[in-house]
């Protein structure tokens, strides 16, 4: 079944199922199957059966036996929960076998975050949360906790030392540590690289997407003229959902920036990215330069035979099957290839 547009599910809805329809082609096709053995080395044949010297194809060890093979197609996944059994090791075999591997990251993640005053350059409550550091204003209630559990829509903006890298519309979800949701999933493939290239990374959400700035302000003045004396809470009140009203009196109080602005740029720091134990897929992998693109055989004259697909290549997508996708079709492409006849 097919839904927004071009998303394909099982219609069972259930990914069991096409687990059970990928078992059943490899029984029809009398494929062997092995598994609960980890891979811990890969070399090449150095002689053959009769003891001559061979340089070809290729010894799989596991902890318990040697296969050989002419060609090796290896998928060994991520780190991504890693009680899946993706546990990064395919990373270390390809190190192994001499493959460039990029630094491995998590992605498609909840981010954590503090309100961030840049004008002010002062310190507002909660900023110091993520970093575990003590503080005297500890003792001051933190505006981001009171807006746990808030879904809100929002325009997502990703600034690296001020420089847009990445936006994106939707429903976003405040937790007590962090931001979720899968706008801020998507978002976080590029916050996670920013931080880890040692930039300072900003969050600006945009919390009344479909207001300009200037009619919110004609709006809010308007307000304070017709009720004399009216707080800023109040004048919040069914402009933003009431558990961010305290964030964002706390960031127009700390920035000196109007309601009006501070509604349009809510200003998030981010500081680190959920582990790999909640990442949806890593970011990094085996750099596709070490590819041969129509094949994914490995470029080395040295590791001609050995294939790679899936997410063990530095290739990932946004959340909506991309990596599935992305893990299947090549597959596929090394599948094909390493089946041909030389
Ligand atoms: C919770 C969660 C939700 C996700 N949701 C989506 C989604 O909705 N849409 C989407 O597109 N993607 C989603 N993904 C990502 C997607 O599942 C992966 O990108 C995809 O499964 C990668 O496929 P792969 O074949 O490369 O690796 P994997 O599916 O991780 O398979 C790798 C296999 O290799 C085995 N292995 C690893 N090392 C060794 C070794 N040394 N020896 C032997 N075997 C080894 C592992 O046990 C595992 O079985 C999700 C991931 C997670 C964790």
């Amino acid at each position: 079944m097919t839904e927004h547009g071009s998303y394909v599910y099982p219609v069972t809805a259930q990914s069991s199922t096409v687990l059970e329809v990928l078992l059943r082609a490899m029984k029809a096709l009398d494929v062997k199957l092995k598994y609960s053995e980890e891979v811990i080395e890969i070399e090449r044949v150095r002689e053959d059966a009769s003891g001559m010297p061979s340089e070809s194809g290729w010894n799989v060890r596991t902890k318990t036996w040697t296969y050989t093979a002419d060609r090796v197609i290896l998928a060994c996944g991520s780190r991504a929960v890693p009680s899946t059994g993706s546990n990064g090791s395919g990373y270390e075999l390809c190190r192994m076998l001499g493959l460039d591997v990029t630094d491995i990251l998590p992605a498609l993640t909840a981010v954590s975050c503090s309100l961030y005053a840049p004008d002010a350059k002062a310190y507002v409550p909660g900023s110091a949360r993520r970093q575990g550091r003590q503080s005297e204003s500890q003792h001051t209630a933190d505006p981001l906790s009171d807006a746990s559990g808030t879904r809100t829509l929002a325009l997502v903006t990703v600034l690296a030392d001020g420089e847009q890298i990445a936006q994106e519309r939707g429903q976003v979800q405040f937790t007590k540590q962090d931001l979720s949701g899968i706008v801020v999933y998507n978002l976080s493939r590029f916050v996670v690289r920013a931080l880890h290239r040692g930039c300072e990374v900003t969050l600006s959400l945009d919390l009344v997407p479909d207001t300009a700035q200037d009619v919110l302000d004609q709006t809010i003045k308007a307000l304070r003229k017709k009720y004399d004396g009216i707080s800023d809470d109040r004048i919040l009140c069914g402009l933003v959902s009431s558990r961010l009203i305290p964030a964002v009196l706390a960031l127009s109080r700390q920035s000196g920036q109007s309601l009006a602005h501070v509604l349009k740029h809510f200003l998030l720091k981010a500081s680190a990215l959920r582990d790999f134990d909640s990442a949806q897929v890593c970011a990094g992998g085996v750099r596709v330069t070490e590819l041969h693109a129509g094949t994914l055989e490995c470029r080395a004259q040295e590791l001609k035979g050995i294939y790679l697909a899936g997410e063990l290549i530095d290739v990932d997508g946004p959340c909506g099957g991309y990596n599935l996708q992305w893990a299947f079709s090549s597959g596929y492409v090394a599948g094909l290839n390493a089946a041909m006849e030389p």
